[in-house]
């Protein structure tokens, strides 16, 4: 009987989650081959939030040291009212995570943390098999002619066998559609503008400077649109992401160039500051049609299983979408790596049954942020502020239960944990 030791797992997707899973099964001593359909591994040009629930999953993996070289840590997190920028509530990040969560709360540049990932995946040094990474390779089809080695076939008919794949491949999963799951992909009638501001031109400039003197994670609440900002490499840019309702044409392209002159037409009669920050936008700022999928907790079929976007699609309204992936990373990897290979399909059952359900609640928040953060002003809006103002979460969905993530058997749990010195 072959080992855990002797997996062969493919990874259909080269993003985030699918990077964080290969890590995680690589360290298992499970041996992985990451099927990525672009010729070259990267991510967009734009920021990411890893709360602590994520965080924690890279440190455990033994990233702390890397990610300390590319991380940005906010103070705070602070909501603003769109009007007059007047602060709705603060909540302490920083050291109170640490401390509170064992796991910081940080940002980076997307592509920085990738890098990290796929680093570790490949590190010749690192513990378990080296992970294969085959770019250029989209995959078109599953064949489960033999149900325990699915084999992943593609565009160009390579073929690729293993003891177990996962589909993550991202919200328009091709993995998904050949397993025949239901079509929930949902248009949410808003887009993203996504956008860097040098953060040199924000120094110099007194209407923004503030933004450079404390390190925050800052969202603007308004009518029918919300604004998130927050500082990347240490402060060299401002990531940006604007919600707004969407145009026809982005909504038909998926995504579209887009220019700060835009960007500060979006935000018609917003604090002064807001027009400050956004004029400043430089490079590919691009607008993104936003979908999600609805709450489904089918994610597996036998040995085949899916992972992140691909099955729990959600709103970046909550910032949680590839942390979300990373918890699914951590648990497949506790679940596959500590089975022989006649139980894969008991694992991967399990790994749906401690992840599924977590995942749609936080699915179903961030789409309830939706209605939550656009409120018109009036009554609502105001007790909205007044319940945020003694902030636990923004929804049912407390950011403590967020933030200590889906429950982890590793016995070694000890090593996930960040010591915090004061
Ligand atoms: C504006 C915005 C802000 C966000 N901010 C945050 C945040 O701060 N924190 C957070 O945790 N999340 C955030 N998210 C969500 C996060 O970006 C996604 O949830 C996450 O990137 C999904 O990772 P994934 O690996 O599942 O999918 P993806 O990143 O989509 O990766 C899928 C990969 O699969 C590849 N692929 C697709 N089809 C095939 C195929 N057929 N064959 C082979 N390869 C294929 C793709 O090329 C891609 O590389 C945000 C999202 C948006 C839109």
């Amino acid at each position: 009987m072959r080992t855990s030791q002797s997996y062969d797992v493919t990874v259909v997707g080269g993003g985030l989650g699918g990077l964080t899973a290969a890590l995680s099964l690589r360290q298992k001593g499970i041996r992985v081959t990451v099927l990525e359909q672009a010729d070259e591994l990267g991510e967009v040009g734009a920021g990411i939030q890893t709360a602590p629930n994520a965080s924690r999953i890279l440190t455990g993996l033994g990233l702390r040291a890397r990610l300390e070289a590319i991380h940005t840590e906010p103070q705070d997190q602070v909501r603003r009212r769109w009007e007059d920028g007047s602060v709705i509530a603060l909540t302490p990040l920083g050291d109170h995570c640490k401390r509170t969560y064992n796991a910081p709360y940080w940002h980076y540049h997307r592509a920085d943390l990738h890098r990290v990932l796929l680093d570790a995946c490949l590190d010749p040094d690192g513990p378990g098999p080296v992970v294969r990474v085959r770019t250029g390779s989209r995959i078109v089809d599953v064949d489960r002619t033999d149900p325990a080695r699915p084999t992943a076939v593609t565009a160009t008919g390579e073929r690729h066998e293993a003891d177990v794949l996962i589909g993550a491949d991202g919200i328009r999963s091709a993995v998904r559609d050949v397993l025949g799951f239901p079509d929930t992909l949902v248009f949410s009638g808003e887009m993203a503008y996504r956008a860097l501001v040098p953060g040199d031109k924000i120094a110099a400039d007194p209407a923004t400077r503030w933004l450079v003197d404390r390190f925050q994670s800052t969202i603007w609440y308004g009518p029918d649109r919300h604004l998130v900002h927050y500082l990347i490499r240490g402060g060299e840019y401002l990531n940006v992401v604007a919600i707004v309702p969407c145009t026809e044409e982005v909504a038909e392209r998926w995504s579209a160039p887009a220019t700060a002159d835009e960007l500060v037409d979006a935000f018609p009669g917003w604090d002064d500051r807001v027009a400050a920050v956004l004029s400043k936008a430089e490079g590919d700022a691009s607008a993104w049609a936003m979908y999600y999928r609805r709450r489904d907790p089918v994610w597996v079929d036998g040995h085949v299983a899916l992972l992140g976007d691909a099955c729990h699609a959600m709103l970046p309204y909550q910032a949680q979408g590839a942390s979300q992936a990373m918890e699914d990373a951590a648990v497949l990897a506790e679940e596959l790596g500590s089975v022989p290979v006649s139980d894969v399909a008991g694992a991967l059952a399990r790994y749906v049954a401690r992840r599924a359900k977590h995942a749609g609640m936080v699915q179903e928040a961030s789409l309830r942020n939706k209605d939550f953060y656009h409120l018109p002003d009036g009554p609502e809006q105001r007790a909205r502020d007044a319940g945020l103002r003694d902030f636990t979460g923004e929804s049912d969905v407390s950011y403590d239960w967020l933030w200590r993530g889906t429950p982890l058997n590793d016995p070694d749990a000890e090593s996930f944990s960040y010591p915090f010195h004061r």
